[in-house]
């Protein structure tokens, strides 16, 4: 009896439940150019947002759920083991992405609505401790920066940072005072440039910005010139971005607006990383 050849992973692939498990799953990612073992905080598809563009599978509105930490602590090191002393690499992963990039605290929801996150951050540092990758293995929180003005969510992301950790924040199109369509959440200018600073002066932070068109239609030039303005304003006020990784649409929305999405044409695309570039800032393009 032949047995099935285990699955590649490819590019596309992002399922949480590819590795069977339940907080921890590997994923071959375009963003990261290898592999990135990610942490769904967020097994329940809860978030406090939801962007029109979201991938997430049955999303609802709400928080992470109670997290089994011991759990989750079990599962990061049986995949790391696989990763690091048997044969994931060879069998699981396309031959040129062989290569372990990050951690990063993900998933199907805001990482940061989980009141266990500090131990989690705590968590992934020991275990990478325990594998000899502390410091060799960068760590990336995937956020929509919504809670980044608490006094916990802080003191996390300044451990992140001693961790070699980074932070990347949404930023989709520049807050206005009122409700984000994008997003589909109430927000304010002055709060989310709160949030932002918040986070730049706790770990290092990049933005992350998804452009499309909806309805056919690309973002009016008014609104790029209110997002571009509203980045340059952070910056003269003080605030230390990284950079942007701007990206498109990779992966079809899973949300009741996916028809009404489109990606932007690849030219659009490189014509705003340019602008922004003009900023002084770095951009990571993905289409
Ligand atoms: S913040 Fe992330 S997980 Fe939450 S709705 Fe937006 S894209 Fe989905």
């Amino acid at each position: 009896m032949s047995a099935k050849p285990p699955l590649q992973l490819q590019v596309t692939d992002h399922r949480r439940d590819s590795a069977g498990f339940t907080y921890v799953y590997p994923v071959v990612s375009r963003r990261a150019g290898g592999v990135s073992v990610g942490i769904n905080l967020n097994p329940n598809n809860a978030c406090n947002w939801r962007c029109i563009y979201c991938q997430v599978p049955d999303l609802k509105r709400g928080a992470a759920p109670e997290l089994d930490l011991a759990q989750l602590r079990g599962e990061l090191v049986a995949m790391l083991d696989d990763i690091v002393n048997g044969d994931f690499m060879q069998t699981r992963v396309p031959e040129n992405a062989r290569r372990l990039n990050d951690i990063a605290f993900s998933g199907n929801g805001e990482p940061t609505s989980s009141h266990q996150f500090p131990a989690v951050v705590q968590l992934v540092g020991e275990v990478l401790a325990q594998f000899g990758l502390a410091g060799k293995i960068r760590l990336v929180l995937i956020s929509n920066g919504s809670l980044m003005h608490r006094e916990e969510i802080r003191q996390a992301l300044q451990a992140l940072a001693q961790s070699g950790g980074e932070v990347w924040f949404k930023l989709d199109r520049a807050p206005a005072d009122g409700f984000s369509e994008v997003n589909q959440v109430a927000m304010s200018r002055s709060g989310v440039a709160k949030r932002l600073a918040a986070a730049c002066a706790a770990c290092p932070t990049w933005l992350q910005t998804c452009m499309f068109a909806l309805d056919g239609k690309l973002p009016a030039e008014a609104e790029v010139d209110a997002y571009l303005g509203f980045v340059a304003g952070q910056l003269a006020a003080g605030v230390r971005l990284q950079g942007v990784l701007l990206y498109g649409l990779a992966r079809p929305s899973l949300q009741e607006e996916a028809p009404r999405l489109s990606a932007a044409p690849a030219d659009w695309m490189a014509s705003l990383a340019r602008r922004i570039e003009a900023l002084g800032l770095a951009v990571r393009l993905s289409l």
